[in-house]
């Protein structure tokens, strides 16, 4: 009895295992046929042929005949069947919410932006339903299978709680719990660096690394760490707080309430702030900066400079610490472009160890939609996770 029981378990977990090989192949490598399927996974034909058919009648592959006459002996190929499912993804800013319905390749289908009526979780949750309410018009056919929130802060994601978060001034909000229960879907939140690295994990640049890190530059300056394959989110969800290490003893204060943060000195705010202090201006924004430069106004680049030596050296401190193969730049912030991604580079070679080259350095083509995006990454994260377990196959297993 014990004996049998031990080899259902067994099954059970080496299915579930062999599922998510085959997605995780699938997804890294787009359509593939049986055969290349099994070289690449290591997989027995028997063991690829009774897991696929599995998956295509639950409707997570689809057979790809258009592809196969490129093929010699023409197998079809199968592939994810990203537009089958759709998800939410949601990014909340001060101001308002704004929200994207993708398919699980993280393809933008539909999209709203939603103004927020004030700050409380209670006005972003009505903003959240109302964005909801347009996204699942029933022109959109596939079924949806869950929203995800990406925010500024510090967010515990088992519990879907945002512990802090210094821009809205929320803590301890179960703002997953609360837009379940408004929403009727499961629900994710993460810390928004986070959820744009899982979305360029799952099927961006990053998609081939295993180990990178993602800063994120705009309003805030963020980052977020992946190592083997997963976002590291240490103790409480605090890790990847690039943006509040130290860069100046003393310096300037930041929104943390410390002083000498790095994102003092690099966040779209502050560059504009410095500038103002050394130049006795009064522009507003990052783009009045660059309007500068255009028009042959050299005067901002001292500041930008300055920035993006302190990023590269916060980089070269990280590339020593961690050694990843790939940082990718994303967020608003990346419009500042040369000015500020040059001196960057120049900075992580100069400073960090000689003995290695330092990590290739991606610069995201950036759009508005990316951190909605990313926050649709959480959901289909999760779904290729839970996909790897059939749930008829788990109980099967435990009984
Ligand atoms: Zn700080």
């Amino acid at each position: 009895m014990q004996a049998m029981r031990a080899r259902k378990v067994d099954q059970g977990a080496a299915r579930a295992m062999n599922r998510r090989l085959i997605l995780d192949e699938l997804r890294r490598e787009g359509p593939l046929s049986r055969t290349r399927l099994a070289q690449q996974t290591g997989l027995s034909a028997a063991s690829i042929t009774i897991v696929s058919t599995d998956l295509l009648s639950e409707g997570l592959l689809i057979e790809h005949p258009e592809l196969a006459p490129h093929l010699p002996r023409h197998p079809v190929p199968l592939g994810i069947n990203y537009a089958g499912h759709h998800a939410i993804g949601m990014k909340l800013l001060e101001t308002e919410l704004q929200a994207v319905l993708t398919d699980l390749a993280l393809n933008v289908v539909d999209q709203i932006h939603v103004p927020l009526r004030g700050p409380t979780p209670a006005d972003a949750v009505d903003a959240a339903r109302r964005a909801s309410a347009h996204l699942t018009a029933p022109r959109h056919a596939a079924r949806l299978i869950g929203a995800g929130v990406a925010m500024a802060g510090l967010i515990d994601t088992r519990r879907g709680v945002c512990i802090v978060s210094h821009r809205t001034d929320w803590h301890d909000v179960p703002f997953g719990a609360l837009l379940r229960d408004a929403l009727g879907v499961p629900v994710w939140i993460d810390n928004d660096a986070n959820a744009f690295a899982t979305a360029e994990r799952l099927v961006g640049q990053a998609r081939q690394a295993s180990d990178f890190v993602v800063v994120t530059l705009g309003r805030g300056v963020g980052a977020a760490l992946v190592l083997g394959g997963q976002v590291y989110r240490g103790l409480r969800g605090g890790a990847g707080e690039l943006g509040h290490v130290l860069t100046e003893r003393g310096g300037r204060p930041c929104e943390c309430g410390l002083r000498g943060c790095l994102q003092a000195y690099i966040s779209n705010g502050d560059l504009v702030a410095q500038f103002n202090e050394q130049q006795g201006e009064q522009t507003r924004q990052v783009e009045d900066l660059l309007a500068l430069l255009a028009a042959g106004d050299d005067r901002p680049r001292a500041v930008l400079a300055d920035a993006g030596r302190r990023l590269g050296e916060a980089l070269a401190n990280l590339t020593d610490l961690l050694d990843p193969e790939l940082i990718l730049i994303g967020g608003e912030g990346v419009i500042v472009g040369s000015a500020l991604l040059d001196p960057m580079r120049a900075a992580l070679q100069e400073r960090h160890l000689p003995d290695a080259p330092p990590p290739e350095i991606i610069t995201h083509r950036w759009s508005d939609d990316a951190w909605g995006r990313g926050a649709a990454g959480l959901v289909a994260e999760h779904f290729f996770e839970g996909a790897s377990s059939h749930p008829d196959r788990t109980s099967e297993a435990s009984s």
